[in-house]
């Protein structure tokens, strides 16, 4: 892959707080093989990769073959397992949300390819996805029959919903503590 700049962040994301110590370097595996920097703020902790890619070019780091074939048929030894995991985790989630509200309209932001938002669906829900990964999105309208929007801003303001939900989003999003501010109203995440 060709080398993009990356961006370097002067402040943390979370408290705005200007005084970093150097944490671990690491290598993203899964896709770019490229080493990273992470970066804890001495204020409140928080560890963040810094510098980073700047939000032009992150795409290509989510463009791995495995992320999108988890979804298909079992394959490897490693594809079961994770399929196993998955089965556990999607039946936790529901637990999770019918203790609140066994059924209703629910929003999941950042929904991938929607086997969440299929199994609930699957069990009496009205559901409907924020997913800005085209290749994601595609394969939950396909293989699911769903409505996924690309980003927030295309879920109607009059909309409303019962839950919302953003498993495994907020750790990727470049500024986490401006979407709650968002027309949605976020109460978990
Ligand atoms: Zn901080």
């Amino acid at each position: 892959m060709e080398h993009t700049p990356l961006e370097t962040l002067t402040t943390c994301p979370i408290c705005g707080g200007n005084e970093r110590a150097p944490s671990l370097t690491v290598e993203d595996r899964s896709v770019s093989r490229e080493a990273f920097q992470l970066t804890d703020c001495r204020a409140c902790g928080f560890r963040f990769t810094n510098p980073r890619p700047p939000q032009a070019d992150i795409g290509r780091y989510y463009q791995s073959a495995d992320y999108i074939s988890h979804t298909n048929a079992a394959a490897s030894l490693q594809d079961r397992i994770y399929q196993l995991a998955r089965k556990w985790a999607l039946g936790s989630k529901h637990r999770l949300i019918r203790r609140y509200q066994p059924n209703g309209r629910v929003l999941d932001v950042g929904c991938g390819t929607g086997e969440f938002l299929a199994y609930l669906k699957s069990r009496g829900y009205l559901v409907h996805g924020v997913e800005p990964s085209i290749k994601a999105r595609e394969q939950a309208i396909a293989n699911h029959a769903l409505e996924v929007v690309p980003n927030l801003e295309m879920v109607a303001h009059q909309e409303r919903f019962k839950v919302v939900t953003l498993w495994h989003v907020l750790e990727h999003l470049p500024d986490p503590r401006a979407h709650p501010q968002e027309p949605v109203r976020v109460a978990r995440g």
